[in-house]
């Protein structure tokens, strides 16, 4: 994978005007999507969330002149104000409505250890109501050994169930620090490229 292009753009108008497959990342603030994203592109172009001032934008990086990983906004941050909030809310929830056909599949992050929070669950249902397709990606695996994961796999699974999920999300499982799962993201954003190019 190489960078060969970046953009920073407050709204979805302003976004790169080019007819590439891109590909969303989405998550809660502290997830590990930047390390995530710098960890698939190997250089450090997505800012942590130690970062003074880390951005609110929508971050276009352009990959081999071919597609792009789209790095949105950290969601549900505590620290921040509840307008702060909603802005962001609504930049996120505009660009995945509004950026058209070329948008083909958001990842969404979710951190491993933890059991399912409500506003990830809500996320889901969102981006099901507006039909996008997604795929759920669990973070930091490294943090957890393999029985432990099993089972909190599974109980996130009951527990989307019990909030009425009929099929579960395809899933991928990652560690940035380890470097796990990287491969299978970049081969889903492969596949779904070569379906892109036969429209
Ligand atoms: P973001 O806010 O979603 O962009 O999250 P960051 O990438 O800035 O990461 C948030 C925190 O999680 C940082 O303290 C990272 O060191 C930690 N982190 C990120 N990825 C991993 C991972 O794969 N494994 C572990 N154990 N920690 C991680």
């Amino acid at each position: 994978m190489e960078i060969t292009g970046f953009y920073s753009s407050a709204n979805t108008q302003s976004c790169p005007i080019d007819e590439k497959p891109e590909y969303a990342f989405i998550g809660r603030s502290n997830v590990g999507k930047s390390s995530l994203i710098n960890s698939l592109v190997n250089r450090k172009i997505a800012k942590t969330s130690s970062t003074p001032g880390k951005t609110q934008l929508i971050n276009h990086i352009i990959i081999d002149e071919s597609w792009s990983l789209v790095d949105l906004p950290g969601y549900g941050y505590a620290k921040t104000s509840k307008e702060t909030k909603a802005k962001i809310l609504r930049r996120i929830k505009e660009y995945l409505t509004q950026r058209g056909t070329q948008l083909i599949a958001v990842f969404l992050l979710i951190d491993i250890r933890i059991t399912a929070q409500k506003i990830d669950l809500e996320w889901m249902q969102w981006l099901v109501k507006n039909k996008i397709y997604f795929i759920r990606v669990f973070t930091k695996c490294d943090s957890l050994g393999n029985n432990k994961i099993k089972n909190n796999l599974l109980k996130y699974n009951q527990q989307m169930k019990e909030h009425n999920w009929g099929k579960l999300p395809e899933t991928i499982i990652t560690s940035s620090i380890k470097r796990i799962g990287n491969n299978e993201i970049e081969a889903k954003i492969n596949e779904l490229n070569k379906l892109f190019q036969n429209i």
